[in-house]
C-alpha cells in the first residue's frame, strides 16, 4: 500500500468514543427556561459569593442547555447546580484529579476490551468464527456518552469547567497553563449531547455507505477495447477508487501497454463518476464491457447483455450521509453544520485557513515546472490521470526483489521484528535508553490486514503494531508499511506516557499522527542500512510529495465545496447532487489544473470514494502531507528523536499553537513548495 492508502486505513479505524444508545422513542424536552437559570444563578451567587459569578453563569448555562426533562425537574436542576459547584481551589483540584483517574480507567479499560473483542478479526490467529464477528460488532463504547450524562458526571464537568470555542482557544490558549488546557479538553468531551436515535441513524447511514464502497469492485479481465482485446489479467479485481488508482500508478512502470491500460482505467472512472457504468459491471464478472462505447456482452460471448446503468446509487448514499448530518445539526447549536463541526471541533483549524493552505499548494508556480519535467520523462503531453504520476521513485537503484530478500532474511516472523525494535529505533536516531523505553511499550502482532497501529489508552498498557508477514518472511512492501505503523506507535507512546495530563494525551488531529508515520516511512531504507545521501533521490522525493499533495489538495477542495453546495441547496436531492459534484470537480479542475494540463472540464477529482461516506475527512490527507514537509524541514539539522519526543509531549493543544511550538510556524505549505523548487533545479 502506498502512503496515501495507509492514511485512509488509519483514519477509518479511528474510534468515536461518544455514541449513545437508543431506549426506543423516549419523550423528553431539552433545556431549562431562562427564568429558572437566572434564579439558580442568583442562589449560587448567594451561596458561593460574587467573585464566582462568571464561572457560575457559564456553568449553569452549559448544564441547562443539555439538561433533559428525564434528567430531573427544574427544582432538581437547581439543587444539582447548588450541590455540585466547587468554589474552593483545593476541591476543584480534587475534582479534576478524579476525572483524570476515572476517565483513564474508563477509556483505558474499554479500549482493552475492544482490542480483545476485535483480536481474532485483526490478528491472524487462523480461521474466523461467526462468534468472532459477533464480538466484533459489539460496540463497547455504545452506552458511554449517554451514561456519563445520565449519571450526571458529564454535568458536573460542564458546571465547573467552561467550554471554549476554537476562536477563544486560539485567542487565549497561548497564555493558558497546561492545566488550563487540560480542563478545556475535559469540558470538550461533553460539548454535545446528541440523542441516541439521531446518532444511531447517522451511524447506520454511514455503515451502509461504507458497505457500498467496500463492495464496489471492477473485474478487470472483463474489460475489452474496441478490438475486443483484454488488457488486464484474469482474476484481477480492483476496488473503486483506490484499487483502480493504484493499478493506474503501477502501469507507469509498464513500457509496453501501460498507457493503454491507464487510459482504460481512466475511462472506467469517468463512467463511475457520471453513473453511466452498466449496473451489471459492479462487483460482477458475468459480463464483458467496453468502457469506451459502453457496450456489454455476456462474459466470453458476443451476446449483448443488459446495459442499463447503475441507478444513481453513489449519489443516493452521499445525499443520505448529508441528511444524517442535518439531523444532528440542531443538537450542536454552537457548530450547526457538519462543515462547522469538522473544521472548528474535529480538526480545529478554521475552514478558511485550510482553504488558503490548499490554494497555496494548488497555485504554486513550481507545478508547471514539475509538469514539464514529467512530460519529458513520459515522452508525451500530460493526460488528466497523470495527477497520479508515480515515476519519481528513489528506489530504482534497488530492484524490489533484492529488497525483498534483505527484508525476508532479517524479519522471518513478527517475533523477530519485535526483538529488533530497539535496533530499528536506534538507526532512526533514538538513544539506547529511549529505544529500550519505547520498545518495552510496543508489542508486535501478526496482522490480517496490511498493517495497523493501535495505541493504548491508559498508562501501563502497550501500543500494538500489526504487520502482515507471509509464511516465508516479511517482504519489502510489508516492511515499508510496518515502519509507517511504527511511527504511529512511537507517537502513541510519547503522547500517552509522556504527556503530563491524561486529558491532554494524543495529538491535535489525525493529520499529525500521519505526518510522524510518514517521517518514519521515508526512512525505511535507513533502517536497512541502504539509504543514500544522494541529492538526486531527495529531489525525487520532494517532487513526488508536491505532486501527490497537488492531487489531494484539489480533491479536498472539491469535497469542501460539495458540502457547501449541499447546505446551500438542502432541497436538492441525489439527482441534482450528481450533476453538482461533477460540475464542482470541473470548476476546481479548470481553476487549478487546466492551466498546467492544457485540458478543460475534467471531473476526475470526484472519483474519491471516501468523499461519499466520510464527510470531509479528505482535507486531513492534504494537511498531513504539508505537515510532513514542515517536520522534514525542521529535522534537517536537528536531532529527530529528541525533537519528535519534545513535540509529542505537548499533547492535544490546538493544532496551530502546537505547530508554532513544534517548528516555529503555523501550518504552511511553503517548505514543501520550496523543497520542490530546489528539486526542479537539481533534476533539470
Ligand atoms: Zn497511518
Amino acid at each position: 500500500m502506498k502512503p496515501s492508502n495507509l492514511f485512509i486505513y488509519c483514519l477509518l479505524t479511528a474510534v468515536f468514543i461518544f455514541s449513545s444508545y437508543s431506549n426506543g422513542n423516549e419523550e423528553y424536552s431539552m433545556g431549562i427556561p431562562d427564568a429558572v437559570q437566572q434564579q439558580t444563578i442568583d442562589s449560587m451567587i448567594g451561596k458561593f459569593g460574587d467573585e464566582h459569578a462568571e464561572r457560575i453563569q457559564a456553568g449553569v448555562s452549559q448544564v441547562a442547555e443539555r439538561w433533559r426533562s428525564d434528567d430531573g425537574s427544574e427544582e432538581d436542576f437547581e439543587k444539582f447546580c447548588l450541590d455540585n459547584f466547587y468554589h474552593e481551589q483545593e476541591k476543584l483540584d480534587m475534582v479534576f484529579d478524579r476525572f483524570q483517574e476515572n476517565l483513564e480507567a474508563l477509556y483505558g479499560n474499554l479500549h482493552r476490551i475492544y482490542r480483545q473483542f476485535m483480536w481474532h478479526l485483526h490478528v491472524d490467529t487462523g480461521p474466523v468464527l461467526p462468534l468472532d464477528r459477533m464480538f466484533g460488532e459489539y460496540d463497547v463504547y455504545a452506552h458511554v456518552g449517554e451514561d456519563l450524562f445520565r449519571s450526571k458526571i458529564a454535568f458536573t464537568a460542564l458546571l465547573n469547567y467552561p467550554v471554549y470555542t476554537l476562536e477563544e482557544k486560539i485567542e487565549k490558549g497561548e497564555g493558558w497553563s497546561r492545566r488550563k488546557w487540560a480542563e478545556a479538553r475535559l469540558a470538550d468531551q461533553f460539548l454535545n449531547r446528541i440523542p441516541a436515535e439521531v446518532n444511531q441513524k447517522r451511524s447506520e447511514i454511514r455503515t451502509r455507505a461504507d458497505n457500498y464502497i467496500a463492495n464496489y469492485n471492477i473485474y478487470m479481465h472483463n474489460l475489452v477495447d474496441d478490438e475486443g482485446n483484454r488488457l488486464f489479467p484474469e482474476g484481477m479485481r480492483l476496488i473503486s477508487h483506490w484499487g483502480l488508482r493504484d493499478e493506474l500508478k503501477a502501469q507507469y512502470a509498464n513500457p509496453d501497454d501501460g498507457l493503454e491500460r491507464q487510459r482504460m482505467i481512466y475511462q472506467v472512472m469517468q463512467r463511475i463518476i457520471a453513473q453511466e457504468i452498466p449496473k451489471v459491471m459492479v462487483d460482477n464478472d458475468e459480463a464483458d464491457w467496453n468502457p469506451y462505447t459502453n457496450e456489454v456482452w455476456k462474459a466470453g460471448t458476443q451476446d449483448p447483455a443488459d446495459a442499463s446503468p447503475e441507478p444513481n446509487t453513489r449519489y443516493e448514499h452521499f445525499w443520505r450521509v448529508f441528511e444524517g448530518e442535518q439531523a444532528v445539526d440542531q443538537y450542536t447549536p454552537d457548530n450547526p453544520t457538519l462543515i462547522d463541526r469538522r473544521f472548528n471541533r474535529h480538526r480545529e483549524i478554521f475552514e478558511d485557513e485550510v482553504e488558503a493552505m490548499l490554494k497555496e499548494v494548488l497555485t504554486a508556480p513550481v507545478l508547471n515546472d514539475i509538469a514539464r519535467l514529467i512530460e519529458r520523462r513520459l515522452g508525451r503531453d500530460l493526460e488528466p490521470f497523470d495527477i497520479w504520476y508515480d515515476g519519481f521513485k528513489e528506489r530504482g537503484q534497488f530492484p524490489e526483489g533484492k529488497l525483498d530478500d534483505i527484508v525476508r532474511e532479517r524479519f522471518p516472523d513478527p517475533e523477530s521484528f519485535e526483538e529488533q525494535l530497539p535496533d530499528i529505533l536506534k538507526t532512526l536516531g533514538f538513544s539506547s535508553e529511549r529505544a529500550e523505553y519505547l520498545s518495552e511499550r510496543i508489542t508486535v502482532d501478526p496482522s490480517r490486514g496490511a498493517g495497523h497501529a493501535m495505541g493504548a489508552r491508559m498508562e501501563g498498557d502497550k501500543a500494538h503494531l500489526r504487520t502482515r508477514i507471509p509464511e516465508d518472511g516479511m517482504n519489502y512492501q510489508g516492511f515499508n508499511i510496518a515502519i509507517h505503523e511504527l511511527g504511529h506507535n512511537v507517537e502513541q507512546v510519547f503522547t500517552l506516557e509522556g504527556v503530563d495530563y491524561y486529558m491532554l494525551r494524543g495529538v491535535p488531529n489525525t493529520a499529525f499522527t500521519e505526518a510522524f508515520a510518514f517521517v518514519f516511512q521515508y526512512r525505511d531504507l535507513d533502517v536497512l542500512g541502504l539509504a543514500s545521501d544522494d541529492p538526486q533521490s531527495e529531489a525525487m522525493r520532494a517532487l513526488n510529495d508536491m505532486w501527490m499533495t497537488y492531487e489531494i489538495a484539489g480533491v479536498s477542495l472539491v469535497d469542501m465545496r460539495v458540502w457547501r453546495w449541499m447546505y446551500d441547496n438542502p432541497g436538492a436531492g441525489p439527482e441534482q447532487l450528481r450533476d453538482a459534484v461533477q460540475q464542482i470537480a470541473a470548476e476546481v479542475w479548470n481553476e487549478f489544473y487546466a492551466p498546467v494540463y492544457g485540458v478543460e472540464d475534467v471531473s476526475i477529482l470526484c472519483i474519491y470514494s471516501h468523499m461519499i461516506s466520510l464527510g470531509m475527512y479528505i482535507p486531513d490527507y492534504a494537511i498531513g502531507h504539508v505537515i510532513t514537509s514542515q517536520f522534514e524541514e525542521h529535522f534537517k539539522d536537528r536531532d529527530l528523536a529528541y525533537e519528535m519526543e519534545r513535540m509529542c509531549v505537548q499533547g492535544n493543544l490546538a493544532p496551530q499553537l502546537w505547530m508554532e511550538k513544534a517548528v516555529g510556524s503555523p501550518i504552511t505549505a511553503q517548505p514543501m513548495i520550496e523543497a520542490a523548487e530546489r528539486a526542479v533545479e537539481i533534476l533539470d
